[in-house]
């Protein structure tokens, strides 16, 4: 044992010293590979080591029942609800924290006031209203009042987009609360103002379609790690939400279509008996959509708007929000998935215009989702989900319950790409109904936890279900973050970053993060592990509060993978992936016999290659190969060790071998596995992975020496691009071989 362990010493000190000296100037060790324990917070009975929820884990209960009113001719909206929370933490609660997600529009909102802005020599007349917030909108929550159970005012103090109610009395742990609230706000024009939540006014013919959402007053967040999550709202950073069962009576024009998050409870009063026969057919109907209401009605409805008013019924259980759209213009179609056990709906609401692009794709598109997204995750849990066609900028999920962008032309037409950006949109959204709507995390303090999860999803889904139809598909690709980590580094954020902070949002929470994690299911991890561990913590965490360690932890746990490097390089950095094929050397063993002779000669660096043959030898491969001896095991590095081993078969083993020592740096500072594609001189191939650990005692430069039968011809670094390398130029040997590969490649991926 201690002979063993002093051979160990000799060699491993001999290695250090040469690494030691071939890389004098060697940039300072960062730690690259060091466990996150300092950085991630200590496990303790609410959150495990694991990454699994502790036996102790709690997480609150808000239950809602709202009675509001859609006001069509002044697009306002008032309402009441009771609100039943239930305290599961183990702590007193002396005030509770509500949101007020509509005072981001009012006057006094801290989002116009800390948005910077700058003049220009021209800009529009809506950029430098919304600049300067000259709109003439009534914009925010107005609390009329706020009681407890038996009617008695609460105190309440409003702070921007927070309410803090004062409670009579603590509520303990175990104990229930009620309380109501009653509102009003005008909704905002989608037109003037990019929002989340608003209406689209049709002109010509004064019809108005509302997609509403953060609505009404909502329980912040209570739990373990924060306490209240009551971050102000200022627009960017989205949201933190408590599970409960809601009922919402929602009383609209008659003529109105409402989709909203659950399930209508009262049919019979607010769709006609054919209709209802029609919803009942799509609950039977796997193969194609539905429709519920035509075009034809939706139309006949445009022209006759109706002055009474109907009252439409959902319930929805175990969900984190509740949202809603309304119109007389929504088409509606639905269709069976079939999922498990279960047979929920996907369905589509839109407006005439959005077809015939909405009726072709946007159902289909939903059922791809739910059925993509079960398969790595859980089982689609809720009863449907739906499509509404919006016209805002940007796309925005709900839980059953989505709002998607993107029309046909003014004549119906449109082309792959607005097609793409249909479909990437839908898929997008309606996957967010698992990430944060079931796995529910935190979005106001981390974006990359539903946007990354789901952008990933998204590109599963979209390659699973729609092959390779061009850019719009590329988010989780690779070679598509090569621009944005070649750019500018101060504007650059780590992931872990809170979004309201985040400058290139849509490269780095959604693609960086994509983009992670396709890696690490392709290259680092492989399918078998990575979709294990991955649907562990979908399955861990459905229904109930990850952080960023839970994630982290789980991934690790159920792989036996060490990622820790790996969540530093691509969570906690911005660092870049640029390796470099520095070097590439040719050696053949000199004639067996003489080496086996020549007992007294030691190997030292002078044998590896003449220095006349450097120079050459540096560029390419044309100056044939190297030679180097092997000879005899010296007796003393056997030690007391009666056995030794047979030189001569080791000799013989590499006697007709090619020996290539190739020299790679980590220009980046990403540490990425390497792959390593030979090209013979038969003009066959062969790939070496390498795992990122190969970097672990030297973060930036390593050397390595393969043994290979045939002679190579070339060595490419990474050639089918698994990873998001900014100079591809220096990751092939010989260097002259580049611009004839390149081709080759791009052959390959049209
Ligand atoms: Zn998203």
């Amino acid at each position: 044992m201690k002979q063993f362990v002093l051979l160990l010493f000799v060699m491993a000190s001999g290695a250090a010293l040469a690494q030691e000296k071939s890389n004098e100037n060697v940039p300072q060790w960062k730690g690259k590979f060091e466990q996150l324990d300092q950085i991630l917070p200590t496990p303790n009975e609410y959150r495990t080591g694991s990454g699994s929820s502790g036996i102790k884990y709690w997480q609150q209960q808000a239950d809602y029942n709202i009675v509001a009113e859609l006001h069509d001719d002044n697009q306002s909206i008032s309402g009441s609800e009771t609100i039943t929370y239930y305290n599961n933490s183990p702590d007193v609660l002396t005030y509770l924290w509500l949101q007020l997600d509509q005072n981001l529009f009012a006057k006094e909102s801290n989002t116009s006031k800390t948005s910077t802005s700058a003049l220009k020599d021209s800009s529009s007349a809506k950029t430098m209203a919304n600049q300067l917030s000259l709109w003439d909108f009534d914009g925010g929550h107005k609390i009329r009042t706020v009681k407890d159970a038996s009617g008695k005012d609460l105190p309440y103090t409003i702070n921007k987009t927070m309410m803090r109610i004062d409670l009579p009395q603590p509520v303990k742990a175990g104990e229930k609360y009620a309380l109501n609230v009653e509102w009003s706000f005008n909704i905002v024009d989608l037109n003037k103002v990019s929002a989340r939540s608003g209406f689209e006014f049709f002109p010509q013919e004064g019809n108005y379609l509302y997609t509403v959402a953060q609505w009404f007053p909502r329980m912040c967040v209570y739990d373990d790690v924060v306490g209240w999550q009551n971050k102000q709202f200022l627009g960017g950073g989205e949201f933190a939400l408590p599970f409960g069962n809601y009922k919402v009576s929602l009383t609209v024009p008659a003529d109105h279509i409402v989709a909203a998050t659950g399930m209508i409870k009262n049919l019979a009063q607010v769709l006609s008996d054919e209709q209802i026969a029609r919803l009942e057919k799509a609950k039977t109907s796997f193969d194609k959509p539905v429709l519920i209401v035509t075009q034809h009605e939706a139309s006949e409805k445009e022209k006759n708007k109706s002055r009474e008013k109907k009252t439409w019924q959902f319930e929805a259980n175990n969900v984190r929000d509740f949202a809603f759209a309304s119109s007389r213009k929504f088409i509606w179609d639905a269709m069976a998935v079939s999922i498990g056990n279960a047979t929920p709906l996907a369905m589509s609401y839109y407006p005439k215009e959005a077809n015939p692009l909405w009726e072709k794709e946007s159902t289909f598109a939903v059922k791809n989702t739910l059925e993509v997204y079960s398969k790595y995750t859980i089982d689609y849990p809720y009863p449907q989900a739906s499509s509404v066609s919006w016209i805002n900028g940007g796309a925005m999920e709900y839980p059953m319950l989505s709002f998607n962008r993107t029309r046909p032309n003014k004549d119906g037409t449109y082309d792959d790409k607005k097609l793409n950006r249909t479909l990437n949109g839908i898929i997008h959204e309606v996957g967010h109904n698992f990430f944060p709507m079931i796995v529910n995390s935190d979005e106001r303090q981390t974006t990359w936890m539903d946007e990354g999860l789901n952008s990933f999803l998204e590109y599963l889904t979209e390659t699973e279900r729609y092959g390779d139809r061009g850019l719009a598909w590329d988010r989780a690709k690779a070679s598509a973050l090569i621009p944005y980590m070649k750019g500018n580094k101060t504007t650059m954020r780590p992931l872990m970053t809170n979004s309201e902070q985040v400058i290139q949002g849509g490269a780095e929470q959604y693609g960086k993060a994509a983009t992670a994690l396709n890696i690490l299911r392709e290259t680092v991890m492989g399918h078998e592990l990575f979709d294990k561990a991955f649907k562990e913590y979908s399955q861990r965490w459905a229904f109930k509060h990850p952080k960023p360690a839970d994630f982290f932890r789980t991934m690790e746990d159920a792989s036996a993978v060490d990622l820790d490097w790996f969540w530093r390089g691509w969570f906690y950095s911005t660092d870049p992936v640029d390796i470099s094929l520095d070097q590439v050397r040719w050696f053949k063993l000199r004639n067996a016999q003489t080496s086996l002779e020549g007992k007294e000669k030691t190997v030292t660096k002078g044998d590896l290659a003449s220095p006349k043959n450097d120079k050459k030898a540096a560029e390419d491969f044309s100056n044939g190969p190297n030679y180097i001896s092997v000879i005899p095991t010296d007796s003393r590095f056997y030690g007391e060790y009666q056995n030794t081993i047979d030189d001569k078969a080791v000799i013989t083993k590499l006697e007709r071998k090619n020996l290539y020592e190739i020299t790679l740096s980590n220009k980046g500072g990403l540490v990425m596995p390497v792959i390593i594609e030979w090209t013979y001189k038969d003009g066959s191939k062969e790939i070496d992975r390498i795992p990122a650990e190969i970097w672990r005692v030297n973060e930036h430069k390593v050397t390595k020496v393969f043994a290979k039968e045939k002679e190579v011809t070339c060595v490419w670094i990474d050639p089918q691009k698994e990873t998001p390398d900014i100079s591809p130029e220096d990751n092939m040997f010989p260097r002259s071989e580049l611009p004839s590969k390149f081709d080759e490649l791009k052959k390959k991926t049209k």
